[in-house]
Formats: structure tokens, C-alpha cells, sequence
């Protein structure tokens, strides 16, 4: 019996599937997840990705949820039945100690200044996923990558004036660390240490927003200052544009910066000294690419 239900693949086991080691078993976990909420099925490309990794196509494993009793279809809805409830929580669970455990083995390399091991340890967090990444760190990231997060803990620069040595070293591991995943997140204020809190005290911000903001302000000044030097090192961009968020917080003088265009060796640096927005100076370097009658010229 077990072997005709096996030929006609219509015994899937949910929880095995949930805890197996076998990337092709637990990606059909992770595909029955994402319809939690109700939604359609996967656009072609998408669709693609998964073919890859599932042990039968797309439409094929959704046809098998839906006879499974996994999943139900309502006109062009998909939605997971309370019987799949058990372990997509089970695979949910899964995720969380995975990532948890990649981000503590992530801050330990860190914290050892070993960031080529810490992109690794990324990496490898990441292509254990179905899809190759997780929903909460940045996109595949570039080699160089690790050598940038680096520049972080050995940054010496007037953002970290006026810090105790302290709280100049607890801040550029949270920045290393959000920068290494390019993923940013705040803490819970009881996260913060009270010396950090101290020498951060801010009127405008909670504990935790003051450390976000100048933990983002060392990443940033990190990505502006490898933009700037990729530009001067190549021969394709002549110009720079200073982009940044319009919003609440902008002040007035980064607004007026924004969308002005500089020759590569003029822009101004940044973070702008002139600027007086509580959250700190967010502007950015955008390479302004020529166009074809430029480059022509
Ligand atoms: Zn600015």
C-alpha cells in the first residue's frame, strides 16, 4: 500500500518534510508557507525558481497541497487549511533557530575582526534556503563585501567624536554586523547598555533610535566612501548626484543638496557637516551615468 501511495505521490508526510535535512523536502514547506495569508499562485519567474528546487514542478506540487488537503483554492486564491497549521509552525520555528544561530555565529567572527568568515557564515546561512535567501537579509552580496564591513571596526572618523572608547566599540559591531547582512534593525532600549545610552542622549531619540541612527551612520559613510572611490578609480562616471530620503526629517539643507550633481573629485563629502536632522546626515552618492552622446563627446 505504502508503495502505490508513494508511486502516486500522495502521501506527503508534513512534519518530516518540516525537520528533513533534504533541501527538495523542506523547500515544499517553505512554498506552502508563503500562503499563510490567502494569495495567488507565484508569477511565471517565480514559479521558475521553485522548479528548481521542488522535487516535481510548481503547478504539479500545488495541485498535490491542494489534494493533500494543504492548501484550498478559491477562485484564484491559495490558502493553507488548518491542517497544514501544525507544521508550517513546525518549519516557521525551524527558520527562526536558523537564523539565530547564523546571526550569533556572524557576531562572534565579527567580533574576532574575521569578516571574510562572517560573509561565509552568511552565505551559507542564506543558500541553505530554498530560494538561495532569506526573507530578511539583503540581496546576494558581493565578494568585496566582507572588506567593507571591515572598514567599520577600524573606522576613525568625526561621526565618533565625543563617544567613550566604549560605546565607539560597542556601536561599530551592531553597524559591522547590520552591514554585514545588509539588514538593519533596531534594538529593544533594554538592549541598549546604559553607557551607550549615556554618551548617545538625544532629546529627539529613544536609546534604541539614537544607537540605529549612528550605527547607520558608520555603514553609510562605509558604502559613500567605496561609491566615491569606484567612481574615481573608473573612467565611465564623471559626475555625482547627493540622493537621500525627502521626508520629516530631512533638514533644509540636505534638501537642497539633494539631486545636485557634482564632477567626481568636487562633491562635497559626506555625511554633510551642515546637516541638523536629529537622525543624522542620510544622504548618499549616486553615480550619475553618462549618456551615450557623453560618453560620444
Ligand atoms: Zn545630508
Amino acid at each position: 500500500m505504502g508503495f502505490f501511495k508513494k508511486l502516486f505521490g500522495s502521501d506527503l508526510d508534513g512534519r518530516a518534510l518540516a525537520t528533513s535535512t533534504d533541501i527538495s523536502d523542506y523547500a515544499q514547506i517553505d512554498l506552502l508557507r508563503r500562503f499563510v495569508e490567502p494569495r495567488p499562485r507565484h508569477d511565471a519567474q517565480e514559479a521558475m525558481r521553485w522548479n528548481r528546487v521542488l522535487p516535481r514542478s510548481y503547478d504539479d506540487t500545488l495541485a498535490l497541497f491542494v489534494k493533500q488537503g494543504w492548501l484550498t483554492r478559491d477562485g484564484d486564491l491559495f490558502q493553507t487549511t488548518p491542517a497544514a497549521a501544525p507544521f508550517v509552525e513546525e518549519y516557521a520555528a525551524r527558520l527562526d533557530r536558523g537564523r539565530q544561530r547564523a546571526m550569533e555565529k556572524v557576531r562572534t567572527a565579527i567580533v574576532a575582526r574575521d569578516c571574510g568568515e562572517a560573509l561565509d557564515i552568511r552565505r551559507q546561512y542564506e543558500s541553505s534556503h530554498p530560494l538561495g535567501s532569506a526573507d530578511w537579509s539583503g540581496p546576494e552580496p558581493q565578494l568585496s563585501r566582507s572588506s567593507l564591513t571591515r572598514r567599520i571596526l577600524f573606522l576613525n572618523h568625526w561621526l565618533l567624536d565625543g563617544l567613550s572608547p566604549e560605546t565607539v566599540e560597542w556601536l561599530k559591531l551592531y553597524a559591522a554586523e547590520q552591514h554585514l547582512w545588509e539588514a538593519y534593525w533596531q534594538l529593544p532600549d533594554a538592549e541598549i547598555p546604559a553607557y551607550v545610552a549615556a554618551d548617545l542622549a538625544s532629546s529627539a531619540l529613544t536609546p534604541s533610535e539614537a544607537a540605529y541612527w549612528k550605527a547607520y551612520q558608520l555603514a553609510l559613510y562605509v558604502d559613500n566612501q567605496e561609491t566615491w572611490q569606484r567612481c574615481k578609480g573608473g573612467d565611465h562616471v564623471r559626475r555625482i548626484e547627493i540622493a537621500g530620503p525627502e521626508d520629516d526629517h530631512t533638514c533644509e539643507f540636505c534638501r537642497a543638496e539633494h539631486g545636485q550633481e557634482y564632477l567626481v573629485a568636487r562633491v562635497p563629502e559626506l555625511p554633510h557637516r551642515a546637516c541638523t536632522s536629529p537622525l543624522g546626515c542620510r544622504c548618499r552618492y549616486e553615480p550619475v551615468l553618462e549618456s551615450y552622446e557623453d560618453l560620444e563627446a
